[in-house]
């Protein structure tokens, strides 16, 4: 048995249309498709290291061909499939009850129909989540759910989203990316507790230790964009301090993260769009073996089902509706 702590990394499988609805770009319509250039190159990746991880899924893809091979790819190399919506809008956790039962279910049938097993992780898009949400979870055999992230950062996003964002079709956007609340969000995983006594995992994606910035694959990279000594010395205090600290990093990556701005037309205003596919995915690679150094690393879900997760959320009781 190895002695190095155990540590967890994921894929949120967004697509270029998603990006382009949060954008308010009307051409996500057609649903652009980058997945046929991300996903091999994903697999390749992980293939190369050894690495199983867990892909968060949109259901709006997998109901269509290109999406339904991706996850059928991805579940046969040996990878979790998770369930990440099915329309991938950040203001989720404005659902009612039903909508939310449905946006599950939808995305849960197309992930089976593509031969993966039905799935047991959830994670809102733009980190969105609800009481709500973790009663349909619960009910729906799920175990875990991974849309937190403990930063100040979010309402940064969220404000420079909003200045370069159109103005027109606003639903929702002053929500995204969480609130401050978020800012004093459990860094450690733990349980929710519904009022019907059912319990799920919340796995946070990690964030810096003590500082609480981002670490997660996109974030790096656009250090990286600024300067590649600066990014390495920044993931790796990451790291350190995780260990120092007892924390287990949770680390989040994108489509994004391995596809230069020819692949992803339309996604210029994005950080880390300048930076070619081939620099990026040499840039993952770094930052994966830096990881294994210090870490195994395993997907999110078999990281839930290997550690016995203690903490209790003090706030965790949820009110009925609240
Ligand atoms: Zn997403």
């Amino acid at each position: 048995m190895s002695a190095r702590p155990l540590g967890s990394v994921s894929i949120d499988l967004d697509n270029l249309w998603a990006y382009l609805k949060t954008h308010g770009d009307s051409e996500w319509r057609r649903h652009p498709s980058f997945l046929p250039s991300a996903v091999p190159r994903l697999l390749e990746i992980f293939g190369e290291h050894g690495l199983t991880t867990t892909v968060f899924v949109v259901g709006t893809d997998v109901v269509r061909e290109d999406g339904a091979k991706a996850v059928n790819e991805i579940a046969a190399a040996g990878h979790e499939i998770a369930n990440h919506s099915f329309g991938h809008e950040p203001w989720l956790h404005r659902y009612p009850r039903d909508r939310l039962e449905e946006e599950l279910r939808l995305t849960d049938e197309a992930v089976v129909t593509a031969g993966a097993p039905h799935p047991l992780g959830f994670r809102g898009p733009g980190f969105s989540m609800s009481h709500d949400l973790v009663e349909v979870l619960c009910e729906r055999g799920y175990t875990y759910d991974a849309s937190t992230l403990p930063t100040w950062v979010g309402p940064l996003a969220r404000a420079y989203h909003n200045r370069t964002a159109p103005r027109a079709d606003n639903h929702g956007r002053d929500e995204l990316f969480g609130g401050f609340a978020r800012v004093l969000a459990p860094v450690h995983p733990y349980h929710w507790t519904t009022p019907g006594g059912s319990r799920l995992v919340e796995l946070p994606v990690t964030t810096m230790p003590l500082l609480r910035t981002p670490i997660h694959g996109s974030y790096l990279l656009q250090l990286y964009g600024m300067s590649p000594k600066l990014a390495r010395a920044y993931f790796r205090t990451a790291l350190k301090l995780c260990l120092a600290r007892g924390v287990a990093p949770s680390l989040l990556l994108h489509p994004t993260d391995v596809l230069g701005g020819t692949e992803a037309p339309g996604m210029e205003f994005f950080p880390g769009m300048a930076t070619p596919g081939e620099r990026k995915v040499a840039w993952l690679a770094w930052v994966l073996r830096t990881m294994r150094e210090h870490f195994d690393i395993v997907g999110t879900g078999e990281y839930v089902r290997r550690t016995e997760i203690r903490r209790l959320r003090p706030s965790t009781r949820l009110a009925a509706g609240g």
